[in-house]
């Protein structure tokens, strides 16, 4: 595909989704995890993640819309939540990029109404330079640049690229209005 540069291998983010979950399953060691992956662009990372986690796992779903248009909109709205109570538990929300901050952000104050025991954060990717709101990332397997990235499950609109195993950077040319619609 000509308008995708390469940006992070399969072996690049594999190898660093083993060691965050090496890193999770010794900090979690004794207990259980209630993991909720944000749909629907974290939902390869998860599935890698969660078979990387050696301590018993659950798992469920949130899914939310938090752009219109290019720019985020600062309006982030839960499309779908989740099936269980998580007071109480060990909740580890898993994002796919973590961009203005504004989706976590609003998802950490949401979930932390439910009275979980603890509630962290893994995500794939970081963009520091497009940060709105500063939030925790116990969990981060790579800072990338402002780039628009897809492939390995991310949001692609309509570009048919989720399914490429690795990362790769639109080049600017290649964006399109509709690009960072969830
Ligand atoms: P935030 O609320 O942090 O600005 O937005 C995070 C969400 O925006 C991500 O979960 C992702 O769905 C989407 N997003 C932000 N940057 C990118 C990108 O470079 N590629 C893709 N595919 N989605 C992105």
């Amino acid at each position: 595909m000509t308008d995708v540069k390469p940006y992070l291998s399969a072996a690049d983010i594999a190898a660093r989704v083993r060691a965050l979950g090496d890193r999770i399953s010794s900090d979690y060691a004794g207990g259980s995890i209630v993991v909720v992956p944000v749909l629907k662009g974290s939902f390869v990372f998860a599935a890698d993640l969660v078979r990387a986690i050696t301590v018993p796992v659950e798992i469920d779903f949130l899914a939310v819309r938090s752009y219109e248009g290019t720019e985020s909109s600062g309006v982030v709205r839960l499309t779908h939540d989740l099936d269980r109570s998580i007071e109480g538990r060990d909740v580890l929300l898993v994002e796919d990029i973590v961009d203005t901050g504004l989706t976590i952000d609003y998802l950490l104050g949401n979930l932390a109404t439910r009275r979980p025991r603890s509630l962290r954060v893994a995500a794939l990717l970081h963009k520091p330079a497009r940060t709105k709101v500063v939030v925790p990332i116990d969990y981060l397997g790579f800072e990338i640049d402002d780039v628009f990235v897809v492939g390995y499950g991310l949001d692609d609109d309509r570009g048919g690229r989720r399914h490429l195993p690795y990362i790769g950077a639109l080049e600017p040319a290649a964006l399109d209005p509709g690009a960072r619609v969830r």
